[in-house]
């Protein structure tokens, strides 16, 4: 539950210095709010991308990209 953690450090973050939506924290501001005060790293070697705190923490390995569904009729 790597990700949860950080979403929780990246809440704590922006309340703290009054960041907005667009705004993201690097590994160290978080790592202040993150348990033992370390950045986690994922247990099977992905790697974390922070991400604007209206966006999810996302991980290389274990984040699924959103497909995008195929035969749907776009009006674009
Ligand atoms: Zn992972």
């Amino acid at each position: 539950m790597n990700i949860e953690a950080i979403e929780q450090a990246k809440q704590m973050w922006a309340l703290e210095n009054q960041k907005g939506t667009n705004d993201t924290p690097s590994e160290a501001e978080l790592s202040r709010h993150l348990m033992n005060g370390m950045f986690p790293t994922c247990p099977s070697g992905g790697t974390y991308t922070i991400n604007p705190n209206n966006v999810r923490t996302t991980c290389s390995v274990h984040t699924q990209a959103v497909t995008p569904t195929r035969g749907s009729i776009r009006a674009d």
